[in-house]
């Protein structure tokens, strides 16, 4: 993240309509060109807000524009991941270290999967697996909004979009059926990447 408003919105990396019927291609128009885009647009402006303040030393509404840049700054990089995590060839199961490690953490893959859609129903925000370096384990997050809840220093590994612009317009008000249609496009290839990542720097 740069000093002063240079944050992108990052093309999706399939086509539109690549993942329906799982999510359909206007739902996925509509969360990237207009939700994500309105995240990129108000970290931007939030850091604009910030570096005007320092220069010209009136600091009255940057309390307020740090705030936007959490909130907003964390809807940019939980999209960007959601989006990466999730492939027209995904579905199936974790495999290799992912794999042994979920088995390692959460007991077997069946334990982990039925606590991450757990988590997927109690969430206002986001359901989370990420990499704990404290702990050095992983675990499941319950995220209200894009960042309440978060975990201090855990780095996310795969990301579940279940506010309701996510999956309203799909599903109404049946999330849970969202959450198995997530399960048909998940990347776990992706996800396994995120692990390596994070896991060599703590581990390694
Ligand atoms: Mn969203």
């Amino acid at each position: 993240m740069g000093e002063y408003s240079d944050a992108k919105l990052p093309d999706l990396p399939y086509d539109y309509d690549a993942l329906a019927p799982h999510i359909s291609e206007q739902v996925l128009t509509w969360h990237h060109d207009t939700h994500h885009q309105g995240y990129v647009n108000g970290l931007n402006s939030a850091e604009e807000t910030l570096a005007e303040n320092r220069e010209s030393g009136d600091f009255g509404s940057s309390g307020s524009a740090i705030r936007n840049v959490t909130h907003n700054g964390c809807g940019h990089y939980l999209h960007t991941l959601f989006w990466n995590v999730m492939s027209p060839n995904g579905g199936g199961e974790p495999e290799g270290e992912l794999r042994d490690r979920i088995e390692e953490d959460f007991g077997s893959y069946e334990g982990w999967k039925g606590e991450f859609e757990a988590a997927a129903k109690e969430a206002g925000g986001w359901a989370l697996l990420v990499y704990d370096p404290v702990a050095k384990q992983l675990r499941n997050l319950v995220v209200d909004k894009h960042d309440q809840g978060a975990l201090w220093g855990s780095h996310p590994i795969l990301a579940l979009d279940v506010w309701e612009h996510s999956y309203y317009y799909d599903y109404g008000p049946d999330r849970g059926s969202f959450i198995d249609a997530f399960f048909e496009v998940v990347d776990w290839g992706e996800a396994a990447d995120q692990y390596r990542k994070t896991v060599n720097n703590h581990e390694g």
